[in-house]
């Protein structure tokens, strides 16, 4: 590659910073990538207990099919080809403990079918959801890094979409399940965290799914993550770990590299945060940038919810279980206080023959918890009290999945229990959140600014950035991000550089 003689730091080695990494490279800059954990990801993340895999982030890849809306985008910044997608053809089978049960198939013409057979009094209310999942697969959001002009072709074929995206975007999934009568569809929709979401974000990822463009990958959210790495090393990048950002540094109002702890300056053209939002702002400038429109959003807009992850590795094959199940409760499990659940979910990893040698299963159960000081405050300040509650909720756990799996429990030999605190240290993402910003009813997908005011040379990307947040938005922030420091430094921004010329002739 020709370098243009600038350099570009990038704090945070997860899916955006990495995308960052790559737009920069292909645009002639020099770049390196400062992470502070030991391996790349964030939150896109997994690891090794035993002979077992433990995912943690991927459940589907929104970009998964080739010509469908986004793969472009996962081609600029990887070869996404290399990977093997499964479509799974059953989203989550939710089944209460006295044994009623419904399937939500990601074909749509199947899922139809079950939810009528199951909820025929609810015939109206299902074929209305149908309607909307089958028209939103048609739907093709529009490019946030080029403007109207460029979009206009997006904005006719979709002028048929907007009503059904304007109406899901404005209730709760709460909001949304109340048009239901059958318990189990209600709940689907209005259970937990779900409920408070936006009602657009789960029925488009039903539409995603149906559309057979949000396919999970063999070897889960790491194998993305190796490959974007593999692209950084192919262009020249550096990736430099165990190194955390202390400090952004700025001369004159713009930014002109970064401190590590332990002191070492690295001096830089650029300063693209690719970390948590609220300590690039407020801890690593200090908060000298922040205005009250940015103040307001921190103080005020609601997060996703943190998590805790029971990781089971179990001796037996159970490739006749769904790849996930959602056991709704006869009474409530606590899971710290003020945190109750009436369901848990289990996702069954025998599609992924990486995770688990023949005959034996990765099995995980996500609990989500808004009390992460609970969590960091025991693991602070009593260990003993903090691997007690750890040894409480598998126990829990594992006596739940004795009812799906009757004497499963003597087959499990590893038990692996992170939680809120495990986020926070190992991605340092705001109250442990596993998403960032919650896409709230009436909210919608829109960016917030990438810059800070006053603040020259410095851009943010990544979930911070983009409500919703997801893999999709490490490419869908690194792009514009990337594209406005070639604008200003006047430099080509040039997404092919560096392609296979088979790609390149394709104008891929
Ligand atoms: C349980 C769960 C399920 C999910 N399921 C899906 C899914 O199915 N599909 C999907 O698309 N998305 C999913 N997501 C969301 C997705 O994982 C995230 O939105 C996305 O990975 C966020 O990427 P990011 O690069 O913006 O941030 P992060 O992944 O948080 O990356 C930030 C990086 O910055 C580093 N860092 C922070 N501070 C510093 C510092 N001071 N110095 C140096 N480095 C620093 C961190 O270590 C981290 O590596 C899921 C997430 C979770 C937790």
């Amino acid at each position: 590659m020709n370098r243009n003689g600038r350099k570009i730091v990038i704090i945070g080695g997860g899916i955006a910073g990495l995308c960052a990494a790559v737009y920069a490279l292909k645009c002639g800059y020099e770049v390196e990538v400062l992470e502070m954990h030991d391996m790349a990801g964030g939150l896109a993340m997994s690891w090794r207990r035993g002979p077992y895999t433990f995912e943690t982030c991927l459940h589907w890849l929104v970009g998964s099919k080739p010509g469908g809306q986004f793969h472009a985008q996962w081609q600029e910044v990887c070869d996404i080809g290399k990977l093997t997608f499964v479509d799974p053809d059953m989203f989550v089978c939710i089944e209460t403990e006295s044994g009623d049960r419904l399937r939500i198939f990601t074909d749509v013409d199947r899922l139809e079918a079950e939810l009528l057979d199951h909820a025929p009094r609810d015939a109206a209310a299902i074929r209305e959801l149908t309607h909307s999942i089958r028209t939103l697969a048609r739907f093709k959001m529009l490019d946030p890094s080029v403007g109207f002009s460029s979009n206009w072709l997006n904005v006719l074929r979709d002028l048929p979409v907007f009503p059904v995206l304007s109406k899901l975007s404005r209730i709760s999934g709460s909001e949304y399940g109340s048009r239901f009568t059958d318990p189990l569809l209600k709940d689907f929709f209005s259970n937990g965290e779900m409920g408070k979401l936006s009602a657009i974000a789960l029925v488009i990822s039903l539409a995603w799914m149906s559309a057979g463009n949000a396919g999970y990958c063999i070897g889960g959210s790491q194998a993305l993550i190796r490959l974007i790495e593999e692209e950084i090393a192919g262009l020249g990048g550096k990736i430099r770990f165990r190194a955390r950002v202390e400090r952004i540094l700025v001369e004159n109002d713009a930014a002109v590299g970064v401190e590590l702890a332990g002191g070492e300056t690295i001096k830089a053209d650029w300063v693209v945060s690719a970390a948590d939002g609220r300590s690039t702002i407020f801890e690593l400038l200090q908060g000298k940038y922040a205005d009250d429109a940015i103040r307001k959003t921190y103080e005020a807009r609601e997060l996703f919810a943190s998590y805790l992850q029971v990781s089971l590795g179990v001796a037996l094959d159970l490739g006749a279980q769904p790849s996930m199940l959602a056991r709704i409760l006869e009474s409530p499990i606590t899971v710290d206080p003020g945190t109750e659940v009436n369901s848990i979910s289990f996702r069954f990893f025998h599609f992924d023959p990486t995770f688990a040698p023949p005959g034996r299963t990765a099995v995980t159960s996500t609990i989500p918890t808004r009390n992460f000081a609970y969590w960091t405050n025991l693991r602070e300040n009593d260990l003993t009290g903090y691997r007690a509650e750890k040894n409480r909720l598998a126990d829990t756990v594992i006596a739940v999945l004795e009812k799906v799996v009757p004497g499963i429990r003597p087959a499990i030999e590893v038990v692996d229990v992170s939680t809120p605190a495990s986020v926070i240290r190992y991605t340092g993402n705001w109250k442990g959140t596993m998403e960032g910003w919650l896409i709230e009813p009436g909210a919608g997908f829109k960016h917030l600014p990438n810059t800070l005011p006053g603040l020259g040379k410095f851009l943010m990307v990544g979930q911070w950035v983009s409500p919703g947040g997801g893999l999709p938005s490490g490419p869908m922030t690194a792009r514009p991000a990337i594209k406005a420091v070639c604008k200003h430094d006047h430099v080509l921004f040039n997404v092919h550089a560096g392609r296979k010329p088979e790609l390149e002739a394709v104008g891929v």
